[in-house]
């Protein structure tokens, strides 16, 4: 049977501790700081932003190092990054890889940000289902790279769904691995009580279970669902 999503993530949240998204690089302590509630102001909304599209495809620690680079070259701010050549910002992503496309998907959200006078507060003003399709507009933005900007960068309700979320949820019995992004996102929409801030840690729970204990060959033995995971006794 499948279980109720907020058991689960009482489950995790007690084996986990809180995580503290959305980490902001801190340039003197050359390192992301966690639990500092980020957004604070429009720069941190910005930063998520653009850490929302180098994340894609690559661990965390790559991208912690190029939004560094970008600190470090004053290139971190939406109107200079505009003007900033596509090889300036190339060069301090490198560390994230895919850096000429991600460097073109960079430059794609800023011209969608351009029409705002490159400040969040007109797009806070806008509905989220309106703003969701704009940014989803934007080539090179995915389901989850639009919906981690909504929920972490700009507050808005909305369920992140990553690869270890189905991968997860599906050994639980909860999903199908083959569900669409949008099948597993409307299940936890509907499933998942609470607001922005248990949204954005749930999410990241999923991310820190994925990573460490339910990995491709998962380490079940320490699982801290395994008593409510039906796959438990198919990987030991
Ligand atoms: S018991 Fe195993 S398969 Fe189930 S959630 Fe835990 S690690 Fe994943």
């Amino acid at each position: 049977m499948a279980e109720d999503l907020n058991s689960i993530y009482k489950l995790l949240r007690k084996a986990y501790g809180k995580q503290g998204w959305w980490p902001i690089a801190d340039l003197s302590a050359g390192k992301s700081e966690y639990g500092i509630n980020a957004p604070r102001n429009e720069s941190d909304i910005f930063e998520i932003a653009i850490g929302a599209i180098l994340t894609q495809n690559v661990a965390w620690v790559n991208v912690e190092k190029a939004l560094l680079s970008l600190k470090k070259k004053r290139l971190l701010d939406p109107s200079k990054m505009y003007k900033a050549k596509h090889d300036d910002i190339a060069q301090c992503i490198v560390p994230s890889g895919y850096y000429n496309q991600k460097t073109k998907k960079i430059k794609n959200f800023l011209s969608w940000f351009n029409n705002y006078g490159f400040s969040f507060e007109p797009v806070m003003s806008v509905k989220t289902a309106a703003l969701r399709r704009e940014l989803l507009d934007i080539n090179g933005i995915g389901p989850e790279t639009a919906d981690s900007i909504l929920l972490y960068g700009l507050r808005r309700k909305i369920f992140v769904v990553d690869a270890y979320t189905k991968r997860i949820y599906s050994r639980l019995g909860v999903v199908n691995i083959n569900d669409s992004y949008e099948v597993v996102r409307d299940y936890f929409q509907k499933g998942t009580s609470g607001g922005v801030a248990k949204y954005n840690e749930y999410h990241a729970l999923i991310v820190v279970h994925g990573k460490d204990v339910c990995k491709s060959k998962p380490l079940c033995s320490s699982c801290c669902l395994g008593s409510i995971c039906p796959s438990f006794k198919s990987f030991n």
